[in-house]
């Protein structure tokens, strides 16, 4: 694998959860000012006229160090008050905004009423909660990742997700607005110009398949000076949790790790496989991919930095 030392960052496309356990590992291991997180924005969404981005702040929370990490999102010792009084005035509260989170959701939307575009709003965020690293929300363009249903139509990933449970049968995904999107700010540079991209363990079709669905990021990633590291979400042939199965199934897709590969060949220089999934590494490496074999569970902070540890030593990244 090239190890061109083409500058000092390293850049994550990141989605939530599952991209949050290796971005804690690899911010306690390097510095944070040294990575640069282009944020998924296909599941953000305005809810009670607030704009909610819920993997950027998953992201924004844990890099500020007040993620509540027993459920992976919102702000720790989080309270529902808010949510509480809007069920008594008879509304439905499907998607549970905590108290704290809510001033986020609502500073947001009142400096975008001001002009301020997505990227700025994030940057001011970030730095007010004294976040060292740059988080890049992928596009100021808009962008909605819509999950076509067999029973209810197409809807917008919360609403599939959290108000449906995942129960309809899925039929298909639509990124909506991806392809006349323009890459935020900062987007093309910090992928290009990266010593590294890592690919966190995310859902393949709502946390990386909207910001792969923007043309120019595709193609920055092409370009990257940098090597592409991706850990698969996958073990066994199965998510290690949330709906990527049943989405990757419902696009015709084998949920298998190999399928990761397959989807970021173009792109990709090495894929962090399971142990349970070594039978693919022939397969993998086939596609020009190189792989790793290892322990890709991460169930403590001590897992998350000796998998974050393992990704940037095969990445060839200097500590
Ligand atoms: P969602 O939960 O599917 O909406 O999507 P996210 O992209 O936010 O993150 C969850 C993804 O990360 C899922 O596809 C999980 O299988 C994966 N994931 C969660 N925990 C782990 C883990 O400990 N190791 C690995 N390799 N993947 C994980």
């Amino acid at each position: 694998m090239s190890r061109i030392m083409a500058g000092r960052q390293i850049a994550i496309i990141a989605g939530g959860t599952g991209s949050a356990k290796l971005v804690r590992g690899l911010a306690s291991i390097i510095p944070q000012e040294r990575l640069v997180v282009i944020g998924n924005v296909g599941d953000n969404f305005q809810l009670y006229g607030l704009q909610v981005c819920p993997d950027l702040d998953t992201i924004m929370y844990l890099l500020a160090g007040i993620l509540d990490r027993k459920r992976g999102w919102g702000v720790k010792r989080e309270t529902f008050n808010m949510l509480k009084t809007l069920r008594k005035y008879g509304v439905e509260a499907w998607f549970r905004l905590g108290d704290r989170d809510l001033a986020t959701h609502l500073y947001r939307t009142w400096l975008m009423a001001l002009g301020l575009t997505l990227s700025e709003v994030t940057r001011r965020l970030a730095e007010a909660l004294h976040v060292k690293a740059r988080i890049i929300p992928a596009t100021n363009s808009p962008l909605q990742t819509y999950i076509k249903t067999a029973e209810a139509g197409a809807v917008h990933l919360q609403e599939f997700w959290v108000k449906m449970k995942a129960k309809p049968r899925v039929l298909g995904v639509e990124y909506r607005g991806a392809s006349k999107a323009k890459p935020a700010p900062g987007v093309v540079q910090a992928i290009e110009k990266a010593e590294a991209v890592i690919i966190p363990p995310a859902n393949p079709v709502t946390s990386i398949g909207p910001t792969l669905a923007i043309p120019a990021v595709k193609e920055a990633l092409k370009q990257a000076e940098g090597v592409v590291v991706a850990v698969s979400p996958l073990t066994g042939g199965k998510p290690f949790s949330g709906p990527a199965g049943k989405l990757m199934k419902g696009l015709g897709m084998k949920v298998s790790t190999l399928t990761i590969a397959q989807l970021y060949q173009e792109f990709l220089s090495l894929l962090a496989v399971d142990r349970a999934d070594a039978r693919f590494k022939r397969q993998i490496e086939a596609l020009g991919v190189e792989c790793l074999v290892t322990s890709t569970r991460m169930s403590s902070l001590k897992d998350e930095k000796r998998l974050a540890g393992e990704i940037l030593n095969a990445a060839g990244i200097r500590l």
